[in-house]
């Protein structure tokens, strides 16, 4: 009996979990009606081919291994199991679809622009063998398509207009946890598996990560049953929830002071539908409680804000082609790009920060603001573009749709426009760590600085800088920009870029040649980038 049931296949991509997992339960419920008919086979896809050129660090590595490894036991105490096939998705369905009799395959539904791509291609060949397929939109609280139909076809691109729009929709629930499939369904074992008993076992970590020494400590380690814990243990205070302001949440505090859920909700180990209902139901029992944008659930809708902006612009990670990033003629210098990216700007706060990222994988909110504020606007006038490339590499929840979001945010180059607040790489990191425990952590050449001078060490005289066991252009670096001069340099600059922008948007580009000259070289190389005249695309 066992061979002729037909497949019913769960492809895991994001939304490595078990619970809230509409498209899984979706083959769990059908398998459960018809045990005889079928069989369910929840699978991940693993293409080798991409651990050598991927932008994915040794921790997201290892916290994709654990997310996987977790899975399959969560699986496995529902009486299934994760098949890991190797292979790229369009050349390993085909045969799947024969093997196995694949009579439905489900899958969550992604936005990033090469998953749609493949996901169509994917819809082709199951179509051409026969197979139904039917898809969930579960890694986001709402449908970004549903947000985007209800705002005439554009994505709001205000945080309010955003809001405005989703108080009006109803709260899809997130669903009950998922029953075990009865006894005796398992599939039978297909002839790959006769042959090699652990071919669709789980990636082993040594399999994962080709740089172990790039590990770092594993802080936060992946997987469902770590994010429902840490989402329990963050949940715990409920009036810390009730309170949270994110804006008096401290960057440099030595233990996290936010929730640090964002990796589990990147992989999807964690539904963020569970989490907003769980925070609503606390909410409801502390009626006096802080609100969005600042709240907890303000966090989660800034999430889902940057994912209905992303869903309409599939070049919303570039600079060119993005109908809502201004066109800024940043700089290429790459001694400084790759000083920031290894935390040796020799701004002490801006290096303990891009040294926590790398080390650990995540880094607070505005620990991001002040490092991408110093590399773009602020200080080094490098494309948010390149800033991008370093997060997806060591961010734990490095996210398209956030992280290109943010970038442009922290940019200047959309959604927020503020240029002329730019975040001192010194004065910044004081307000919530004056004695510098922070940059003694991440900066351990400096922890004999005393704290008067930690963030600025190139105050310390000569002789008190070999007295603290630290020369300056010896054991740390001198400062690569002198803060105090460029950012203002720089606010001119985007001051010109904005104002081409303007004009360029608003139709006016027949600038005259001579009023260009009189505007000097600024506004010049504004306007050529601003028209797309000189800029050259990098990928
Ligand atoms: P909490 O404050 O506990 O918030 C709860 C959840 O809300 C987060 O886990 C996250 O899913 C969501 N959230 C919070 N802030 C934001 C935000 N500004 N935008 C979108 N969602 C938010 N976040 C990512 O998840 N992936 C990224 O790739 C990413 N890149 C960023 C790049 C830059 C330059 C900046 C400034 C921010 C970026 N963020 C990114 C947003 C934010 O910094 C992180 O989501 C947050 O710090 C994660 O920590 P947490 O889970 O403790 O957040």
């Amino acid at each position: 009996m066992g061979t002729q049931r037909k497949s019913l296949v769960h492809w895991f991509r994001k939304g490595l979990r078990v619970h809230d997992n509409p498209a899984l339960s979706e083959t769990f419920k059908v398998a459960r009606d018809s045990p005889d008919e079928f069989c369910v086979r929840p699978i991940f896809i693993l293409d080798p081919g991409i651990l050598d050129w991927m932008q994915v660090g040794a921790n997201r590595w290892r916290f994709l291994q654990q997310s996987l490894a977790d899975l399959d036991l969560q699986l496995r105490k529902l009486n299934s199991r994760l098949y890991v096939v190797r292979g790229k998705p369009i050349e390993v369905f085909p045969q799947l679809f024969e093997r196995w009799h694949v009579h439905l395959l489900t899958y969550e539904t992604d936005i990033e622009p090469y998953a749609v791509t493949r996901d169509a291609t994917v819809q082709k060949l199951a179509a051409a063998a026969g197979v139904k397929v039917d898809t969930h939109c579960s890694h986001t609280i709402y449908n970004p398509e549903l947000i985007i139909a209800r705002n005439m076809g554009k994505a709001p691109v205000t945080y309010q207009k955003f809001l405005s729009i989703v108080e009006k929709l109803k709260l899809p629930k997130a669903l009950d946890v998922l029953p075990r499939l009865p006894d005796g369904m398992q599939p039978v074992k297909d002839a790959n598996e006769v042959n090699d008993t652990k071919v669709y076992d789980c990636p082993t970590l040594e399999q994962l990560v080709k740089r172990p020494e790039e590990l770092g400590d594993n802080k936060f380690p992946g997987g469902e049953t770590e994010a429902l814990r840490r989402m329990e243990a963050s949940l715990d205070d409920e009036v810390w929830v009730a309170k949270f302001e994110k804006p008096n949440t401290a960057p440099n505090s030595l233990e996290p002071s936010t929730t640090v859920l964002s990796p589990y909700l990147k992989f999807g180990c964690l539904s963020a539908r569970l989490l907003h209902r769980r925070l609503q139901d606390i909410l409801a029992r502390h009626p006096k409680h802080s609100k969005p944008p600042v709240s907890l659930v303000g966090q989660l809708m800034w999430r889902e804000f940057y994912y209905t902006a992303a869903a309409a612009d599939p070049n919303f990670d570039r600079m060119l082609g993005n109908a809502y990033s201004l066109q800024i003629p940043w700089q290429e210098n790459s001694d400084h790009l790759e000083a920031w990216a290894h935390g040796r700007t020799g701004y002490p706060f801006i290096d303990a920060i891009m040294r926590q990222l790398r080390q650990e994988g995540w880094i607070h909110h505005l620990a991001r603001h002040a490092v991408a504020c110093f590399l773009t606007r602020g200080d080094l006038w490098i494309s948010w573009e390149e800033g991008q490339r370093v997060f997806e590499q060591l961010l734990l929840d490095q996210d398209w749709a956030l992280n290109a979001g943010n970038w442009m945010w922290l940019s200047a180059s959309a959604f927020f426009h503020q240029y002329f607040r730019v975040y001192s790489p010194v004065a910044f990191g004081k307000k919530t760590d004056s004695t510098g425990a922070y940059i003694r952590k991440y900066v351990p050449e400096l922890a004999k600085y005393p704290a008067g001078c930690i963030y600025e060490p190139w105050k310390a005289t000569l002789s008190a800088q070999r007295e603290y066991g630290c020369v300056l252009g010896v054991d740390y670096p001198h400062r690569i920009v002198d803060h105090d001069v460029v950012h203002k340099e720089n606010i001119k600059r985007m001051s010109a870029a904005y104002k081409v922008n303007r004009e360029v948007r608003t139709g006016k580009e027949e600038v005259d040649e001579y009023e260009l000259k009189s505007q000097g070289n600024a506004k010049r190389k504004a306007r050529a980038v601003a028209t797309g005249r000189t800029a050259k695309r990098k990928r």
